[in-house]
């Protein structure tokens, strides 16, 4: 068995561009909130593929949905109008403030896209503004353009020069972002609660003080909820706990429950886009839209955000006693499902590792920091499980 599991990993070691580092587990199945590996060993998935196994994994309303979706129409491109796209584009609008949807494979390609289409409001309505604003420690994904949003350096160092366009402030910081803005600013981009750059929750009044400065100036207010979308934080979408509405939210990673679905959604005010603006092959698909609809009914019929905010803080609460116990933790943050500790030092390599071999998925988010972003389902006794796990690992460490 122990030849096996090596082989897998060198065979991918001979095949692969080397961009990811992959821990030294092949996973081969999974179930709920639990995975196996190649070699039969059960881990508690307190990762979810990077918060996309909403309902964690293989549920049965995803799979149903896939299967049925599967055996009646996978693909047709958007030259034609097909069902699981529009159902899901209907469930989308109705549960939110906006009033159009533009359906992508990725997170990255829904902020590419988002941009386009506030250059786009830019070019119409504020005399040709282009530049978006955008925040230190952010994270936008992997294409040239998101990486020039992201504001770090690590993502941009290899690809200099960067396309332009993008102009980075201080993250929670309003005058920042005032002494930022110019004739040539079309919008702001933020996340509402930083995922990547640290799961950094901003003052309470930060969104709002934003939402109002872009009223003030006619420029366009983008969310970013790729991660904190779709239930994570506690509320269907984050902006929803701050009070305001975006003029452009972009969503993906949990929307399809495990399968590879983004999207855009805009406010009747910056819907600019007209016919050959902006378009993708893959976008929309009837089998991605089926496991998304899947996913998000589900979500809306058992009110899962109310239980994420109730087993969110339970596990917030947990992870605070926990600080009290060890000095080794210096700050416990992250709202809903998200929530991430930082050490006093650079312990998060040694600790995912330790996790691992007593059967936990965490997620290092920094050398001195840990993510936990586990499927929406999970009950308290599984946040009892990993605190068991995690407090016996703390203790070696
Ligand atoms: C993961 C993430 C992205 C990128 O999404 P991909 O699906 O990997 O392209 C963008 N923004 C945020 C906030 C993310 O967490």
């Amino acid at each position: 068995m122990a030849t096996a599991v090596n082989d897998w990993q060198e065979l991918e070691h001979r095949y692969f561009l080397s961009t990811f580092k992959r821990l030294p587990v092949t996973l081969v199945r999974g179930r709920g909130v639990a995975v196996w590996d190649d070699a039969g060993k059960e881990y508690l998935d307190f990762v979810a593929g990077w918060a996309v196994n909403s309902l964690g994994h293989c549920h049965p309303v995803v799979v149903q949905a896939l299967v049925e979706q599967a055996n009646t129409l996978i693909h047709t491109s958007n030259q034609f109008y097909t069902v699981p796209q529009i159902r899901l584009a209907e469930l989308l609008l109705q549960n939110s403030c906006f009033n159009k949807v533009f359906l992508s494979n990725s997170g990255t390609e829904a902020n590419e896209g988002a941009v386009k289409l506030a250059r786009k409001y830019g070019k119409l309505r504020l005399g040709g503004a282009f530049e978006v604003i955008t925040t230190v420690d952010s994270f936008h994904g992997r294409t040239l353009a998101m990486v020039a949003a992201t504001g770090q350096r690590k993502f941009q160092q290899p690809y200099v020069p960067m396309p332009s366009g993008f102009v980075n402030v201080e993250y929670d910081d309003i005058d920042a972002v005032q002494k930022a803005t110019s004739s040539r600013t079309c919008a702001v981009m933020v996340e509402p609660i930083q995922g990547e750059g640290g799961v950094n929750v901003p003052a309470e009044d930060y969104l709002k003080r934003l939402r109002a400065w872009c009223d003030e100036k006619g420029i366009l207010l983008i969310l970013d909820e790729v991660q904190t979308g779709v239930g994570r934080t506690g509320a269907l979408f984050a902006y929803q706990h701050f009070g305001i509405e975006p003029d452009i939210m972009t969503l993906a990673k949990g929307l399809g429950g495990g399968v590879p679905i983004g999207a855009i959604l805009s406010r009747n005010k910056s819907a600019v886009f007209e016919p050959g603006d902006h378009g993708s092959t893959f976008g929309g698909n009837p089998l991605a839209c089926a496991a998304a609809y899947a996913t998000l009914k589900f979500i809306l019929e058992h009110d899962i955000p109310a239980r994420v905010q109730r087993v969110g803080q339970y596990f917030h609460d947990r992870l605070r006693q926990l600080k009290e116990e060890f000095d080794l933790i210096v700050d416990v943050r992250g709202r809903g499902l998200l929530q991430a500790i930082e050490f006093n030092r650079e312990v998060a390599d040694e600790a995912v590792a330790a996790c691992l071999d007593r059967g936990l998925l965490v997620n290092r988010l920094k050398p001195n920091a840990l993510r936990f972003m586990p499927p929406l389902i999970i009950e308290e006794q599984d946040v009892d499980r990993a605190m068991d796990i995690l407090k016996e690992v703390l203790a070696t460490l």
